[in-house]
């Protein structure tokens, strides 16, 4: 699977935390032929499966499939329309950019005019459609109708990539290639693949796709921050420096068997790696970790700059780097 092909594809289709139905009907059809079986929960978890001999244990892997973006709120008599966030929406990042509806009206993201950039929050910002009036608005768009930046990636040097949302559709990508490098495998235990909805609002959807699953191990696949721009806080995590082992963020410290297990295994194999502390910030890994009677929870994390901005950067050799990593590990357990 060439990865960046597959990000192309996954990152052109808008899914906000709550309205994930058209990346879910895109990741179906991209894991079916790769799974035993694959279902669609209650709240909206794509969850596949590749079974095992029945001896060995139950690994759930994920990564979300959502994105943050925003839900009008109001519609002005001059066709102006207001918004609140979904999810951690980083309102200088995305200040006069083109965003798209989950109907597929068109429009752009831009600040009242006399407010000044440390003022930059939701209510001071609306997404202006081109409508010369409400009358015309209320025509495309309605209270309660979900916009997202728009999507899209580029190649920038080497390996690099950049656009959105690679957070976390990267993630998606990465699991996708490790159930194409399990396919002909025969396993000792399940391996469940688990495209989750609505991380970027607290990480809910794998909370009850882990509850069911009760899986004995979980990896959780999502962007993690790095400390090798200008200024950025101390992190010993940059792009390129191979697949980011999660040691804690600020949902949980990962098992303490699962972190070993990882690095001893790219130390093995030779698959670049690097420690990732992530202060501030949570994933998926501690929904894994708390639901029903708990798992051995852990993450591979790819190191993202610029998180949820248009620009996520990316080094798809880190991509390939969790791939490689994750195989071994549900290969050896
Ligand atoms: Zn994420």
């Amino acid at each position: 699977m060439n990865l960046y092909t597959t990000l192309q594809r996954l990152c052109a289709v808008p899914s906000v935390s709550g309205r994930e139905e058209k990346i879910r009907a895109v990741l179906r059809e991209r894991i079916e032929p790769l799974a035993d079986e694959v279902r669609t929960d209650n709240l909206g978890n794509l969850i596949a499966v590749k079974k095992g001999s029945g001896v060995g244990k139950t690994v759930m892997l994920c990564a979300h499939m959502d994105e943050i973006g925003f839900l009008v709120t109001f519609l002005e008599d001059s066709g102006m329309i207001r918004i609140a966030p979904v999810g951690g929406i980083h309102f200088t990042a995305t200040a006069f950019g083109s965003v798209i509806s989950e109907k597929g009206v068109r429009g752009v993201l831009v600040p009242n005019a006399k407010t000044k950039a440390a003022d930059y929050k939701a209510d001071n910002f609306y997404i202006d459609i081109g409508a010369k009036n409400r009358k015309e608005a209320e025509r495309k768009v309605a209270v309660g109708d979900f916009f997202v930046a728009e999507g899209g990636v580029r190649r920038l040097a080497g390996k690099r990539i950049t656009g959105r949302p690679l957070d976390d559709r990267i993630g998606c990508a990465v699991l996708l290639a490790i159930a194409e490098e399990l396919k002909a495998e025969r396993l000792a235990g399940d391996v469940y693949y688990v495209f989750s909805v609505q991380e970027e609002v607290g990480c809910r959807g794998a909370l009850p796709a882990a509850f069911g699953i009760q899986p004995d191990y979980s990896l959780c696949f999502d962007v993690t921050a790095t400390g090798d721009t200008p200024d950025a806080s101390v992190m010993a995590c940059e792009l390129g420096g191979g697949a980011a082992v999660k040691i804690k963020d600020s949902s949980v410290i990962c098992h303490e068997e699962v972190v070993t297990r990882l690095c001893n295994l790219a130390e093995e194999k030779k698959i670049r790696y690097q420690r990732e502390i992530l202060t501030a910030g949570g994933t998926d890994t501690s929904s894994m970790q708390l639901a029903g009677g708990g798992s051995r929870a852990g993450a591979l994390s790819i190191p993202c700059r610029y998180i949820h901005s248009g620009v996520e950067t990316c080094d798809l050799g880190d991509a390939e780097a969790c791939v490689a990593l994750a195989a071994a590990f549900v290969k050896e357990l």
